[in-house]
């Protein structure tokens, strides 16, 4: 299946397509690191840092080690449900509130989103707030990336500075979805993210979000063109869970140290 796609779905242009680099064991965001953000994805040497299939102190202890490794005191997150609510973090205290992204102006804040084939969406003004995004088939659909980057703005980000990177995510490559899920896409965002496949429907996770932050006035954003599925990342995938129906979840973050 993966093949046929691969040779048959378009792609946004060369250049905009494997951009994030592989460091210590984890990919980061050339653009939002050249901004002097830490911004990056994580792999399965950290471990499993979120979702129901691991035990939960593992994660935790994943997630302070994370968290330590990039010099920050610990991981702020949300309680993710495919929604399309933004919510202000500025700590890591629990409880997390229900939202699908996150965002803060303040130094030594490490956002994290969990995801294992959704798109992790990070936004950055370098002078301003930072924010960060999960978006799957159904918060690109209900365009959460859009209502981070106007929460961001109405937080204090110059709407002109704003710049994005979508990270590691199930790729055009992989991502065939059914006719049913995809009469849903079109109905919400429309068709330009879907390419048919012979008798599938592939749908670009990366090319819709890259289309809801040009439309809010986002201009540089980079794409990490890594697929968690069918790329050479060290990646777990929902998708390419075994039969056991184990998988573990990667965590995208974004913070400024200093
Ligand atoms: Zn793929």
């Amino acid at each position: 299946m993966s093949k046929i796609a691969r040779s048959t779905a378009g792609a946004p242009k060369k250049t905009w397509r494997g951009t994030w680099v592989e460091r210590d064991g984890m990919l980061w965001s050339p653009l939002l690191g050249s901004l002097g953000l830490v911004a990056g994805f994580t792999t399965r040497a950290q471990g499993s840092l979120a979702g129901s299939r691991h035990p939960l102190e593992e994660q935790a202890r994943n997630r302070a080690a994370l968290a330590r490794s990039l010099g920050f005191d610990g991981v702020t997150r949300v309680k993710q449900v495919h929604g399309r609510d933004v919510v202000r973090r500025d700590a890591p205290a629990e409880p997390w509130p229900s939202a699908d992204a996150l965002w803060t102006d303040r130094k030594a804040v490490l956002l994290a989103v969990a995801a294992a084939d959704c798109v992790p969406v990070l936004v950055a003004d370098p002078e301003g707030p930072i924010g960060a995004a999960h978006a799957g088939w159904q918060g690109t659909t209900l365009r959460v990336a859009e209502a981070l980057v106007e929460a961001l703005v109405a937080g204090g980000a110059a709407r002109e500075r704003l710049v994005a990177s979508l990270g590691p995510a199930i790729g055009p490559c992989c991502y065939a979805i059914d006719m049913e899920r995809a009469a849903v896409v079109n109905e919400r965002i429309g068709e330009a993210c879907l390419r048919k496949v012979n008798d599938r429907v592939v749908m670009d996770l990366w090319a819709a979000n890259t289309a809801q932050l040009r439309s809010v006035g986002v201009t540089r954003i980079e794409i990490s063109g890594v697929c968690t599925l069918s790329g050479d990342a060290d990646l777990w995938s929902y998708r390419g869970r075994g039969p056991d129906g184990v998988y573990g979840t990667q965590l995208g973050f974004i913070g400024r140290l200093a």
